[in-house]
């Protein structure tokens, strides 16, 4: 036996992982529905405007969801581009306990969740339909419908208005909830859920629901979680690759700042582009690591219950 933890991304993993804490102790712990409800509690804020009910719309004022559930790599499940249902991290689970498949997108995913009896909901909150009337305002009609990336991805959870780039202009749009945890038996999982980059190009996904890229977990090398501009983690596998250096000796830290130098040797990065990875061993001994500064690690323990600095900040 060992001491649980849960590990979420952002400041808004503390609640996470107050939801998800009560599943890690005590006769049916379950690190799978510790993070499947630490994922559910950020899903459900509405306040959040990165993840589930009112996660900021495409350019079209579409909301749309992707998340994905895992605990090796022979069970895991994901959900892309769900837009009727506030809880991709359950749809993504019950395509892994119930389908023979991993990934579901669009349409499908829907109509799957709306088959094994969820719960449907408009997405799309009155505030953020705001956020994206702002947005359209400030865009001329060309760039609106371009399909380039215009809106810079950052942290969108202390920001009242868009964009706020001058601000703070690391850390405003990016904001998967990723979560991994531990049990007392030292059975892993990992989860996370997002609607993907503000104002995305319609059809979009990023990492968070292609397992290998947003999360991967192998029971025997460990787990990882990343945050920040998918485009950049799809680019070296990020999640995979952390949990890869992992097996092969390397310490969470080195395996999570490996995966950022990767990264940084791969792309020209405008400055404002963020990326985090949260990562554990086996034994427990977990990390992270970021691009740049603002992002935090909530970690709850029987003894420790806070927002946690990354270890390595790449560009201070
Ligand atoms: N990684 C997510 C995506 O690219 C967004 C984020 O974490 O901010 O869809």
């Amino acid at each position: 036996m060992s001491e649980p933890i849960i590990l979420s991304t952002w400041s808004f993993g503390k609640k996470a992982n107050a939801a998800g804490w009560p599943y890690l102790t005590g006769a049916n712990q379950s690190s799978l529905d510790a993070v499947e409800q630490a994922c559910r509690a950020i899903e459900a804020d509405t306040e959040v405007r990165s993840v589930g009910c009112g996660g900021c719309p495409d350019r079209s004022g579409d909301v749309s969801l992707d998340a994905s559930i895992m605990v090796s790599p022979s069970r895991c499940g994901s959900v892309c581009y769900v837009r009727r249902f506030p809880h991709p991290v359950s749809i993504a689970r019950l395509v892994m306990d119930r389908l023979n498949l991993v990934m579901l997108a669009g349409e499908g995913a829907d109509r799957f969740a709306a088959r094994q009896g969820l719960t449907a909901a408009n997405l799309l909150t009155k505030r953020a339909q705001t956020m994206w009337q702002n947005w359209v305002c400030r865009h001329p009609a060309a760039q609106i419908h371009d399909d380039a990336i215009v809106s810079l991805p950052t942290n969108l959870e202390e920001s009242d208005s868009l964009p706020v780039i001058e601000a703070e202009p690391h850390n405003k749009y990016h904001d998967t909830v990723g979560v991994l945890a531990m049990d007392s038996r030292e059975q892993i999982a990992g989860a996370c859920s997002t609607s993907g980059l503000p104002f995305k190009v319609p059809g979009r996904v990023g990492d968070s629901p292609i397992v290998g890229h947003g999360l991967y977990v192998d029971p025997r090398r460990g787990a990882a979680v990343a945050t920040g501009m998918g485009e950049l983690i799809m680019g070296v596998c990020g999640s995979f690759l952390a949990v890869e250096l992992m097996g092969r000796g390397a310490e969470p830290k080195d395996a999570a700042r490996e995966v950022l130098q990767r990264i940084v040797e791969a792309f020209q990065l405008p400055e404002m582009h963020q990326v985090a990875i949260m990562a554990i061993n086996p034994s427990g001994l977990w990390s992270s690591a970021a691009l740049r500064p603002g992002y935090f690690t909530a970690v709850r323990t029987t003894t420790r219950d806070e927002l946690v600095a990354p270890e390595c900040v790449l560009f201070p």
